[in-house]
């Protein structure tokens, strides 16, 4: 059996370390916003080129906060991929606002800057734009359409920290961004948390006092706020895992490559890496139109596989919307399974992948036309 994902191993190397980490937090009996989320802010800041990290409770909260404090208000609208995680179109529903979905670029299921341009209106606040599976979305065409209306760019960079578009971080681009380390992330903490990364010091100001009640200081409360700080266990444990996450980047691309080598020629979609972008490879996601009968080839083969994600976000149950309004997100919908992709995967479990995958693709029918980021032969 080759899991899909087995965070097991992962604990098992950094047992010592992570152990050490969060004994000296007990000892300190300092659990919320104290010197462990400080240093974590600062580092991260650093790693996405900006000058401001602010830790919250989780992805989803950095990402609901971000929109309130780049000013998107009640009534607003805010556009926003139609294939992504819920996340990044429910925090807009959070911040009283109305998610106003687009189609994506058929290879990389990035939001695509022409059609977000094409749903701009005199209510558009904002932007969330989502470097998906760890591929950055061509996020200069972005900017420069926003910055063209007067309309904010948050991004959606809990998949793809490390990231680089143009030789620029993720994160560094926008008016402020949103990173996960929900445990199964690239760098992942054992529990929920995120953090905010912005250049805008209003910003970074806002949301240090919105995760923290509004306080504006020595119970203060100058507005409506949230609880949604990060934890010193958390940060603890992510600063041991940051010490390691350039060399687990390396990996995921190592192995990334190793699959475009060995699954060349087969009709089956590989992830479209674009010239500008580095990869970090979060999920090594292919298509196919018999995606169902793949994975379950898969599964009698012993591969571990899933899906990300079964719906496009306007086709869920709680937007409901006709997914047809959004052809390309509602295709991938159907086609995308990952593969396994981590950095403690053996040479003998990479391996294993590419020849079950070669053996399961073999007996599927093969699909009739060729697909846009298929290689066919
Ligand atoms: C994981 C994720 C989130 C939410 O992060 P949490 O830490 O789970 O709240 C948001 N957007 C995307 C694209 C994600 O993958």
């Amino acid at each position: 059996m080759i899991p899909f994902l087995d965070l097991t191993r992962q604990h098992r190397a950094l047992h010592a370390e992570l152990l050490a980490a969060l004994g000296r937090v007990v000892d300190s009996a300092h659990f919320v916003l104290g010197p462990e989320g400080r240093a974590l802010e600062a580092e991260l800041a650093a790693a996405c080129g900006v000058r401001h990290g602010v830790g919250v409770g989780s992805g989803t909260d950095a990402l609901r906060l971000a929109l309130a404090a780049v000013g998107v208000r009640p009534g607003d609208e805010v556009v926003t991929p139609a294939f992504s995680f819920v996340a990044s179109a429910s925090t807009i529903v959070m911040a009283g606002a109305r998610p106003v979905f687009v189609d994506v670029d058929p290879d990389t299921c990035a939001l695509d800057p022409a059609a977000f341009a094409d749903a701009i209106t005199p209510r558009t606040r904002a932007v969330v734009v989502v470097h998906l599976y760890g591929h950055p979305a061509p996020i200069d065409a972005v900017v420069a359409v926003a910055r063209a209306h007067g309309v904010a760019v948050v991004e959606d960079a809990a998949q793809a920290i490390g990231a680089t578009w143009a030789g620029r971080p993720v994160g560094s681009w926008g008016d402020a961004a949103c990173i996960s380390f929900y445990p199964t992330k690239n760098l992942g903490a054992c529990g929920d948390a995120g953090m905010l990364v912005t250049d805008r010091d209003e910003v970074a100001e806002h949301v240090r006092r919105l995760r923290h009640h509004g306080d504006g200081g020595r119970y203060r409360h100058v507005e409506l706020g949230y609880c949604s700080r990060l934890d010193e266990l958390q940060a603890a444990v992510l600063r041991v895992k940051l010490l390691h996450l350039g060399r687990w980047t390396d990996t995921r691309r190592a192995i990334a490559a190793r699959y475009r080598a060995g699954l060349a020629g087969l009709p089956l979609g590989l992830p479209v890496e674009r010239a500008e972008a580095r990869h970090v490879y979060h999920l090594f996601t292919v298509r196919h139109p018999q995606r169902d009968a793949l994975a379950a080839a898969l599964a009698d083969l012993g591969v571990g596989t899933a899906v990300h994600y079964p719906l496009p976000v306007p086709g869920q149950p709680m937007f409901g919307a006709d997914e047809r309004r959004w052809p390309q997100a509602a295709r991938a919908a159907r086609e995308v399974l990952s593969l396994p992709c981590y950095p403690e995967m053996t040479e003998v479990e990479i391996a294993g992948v590419i020849e079950a995958v070669r053996a399961a693709v073999a007996r599927l029918a093969p699909p009739a036309v060729p697909r846009p980021g298929a290689e066919v032969t």
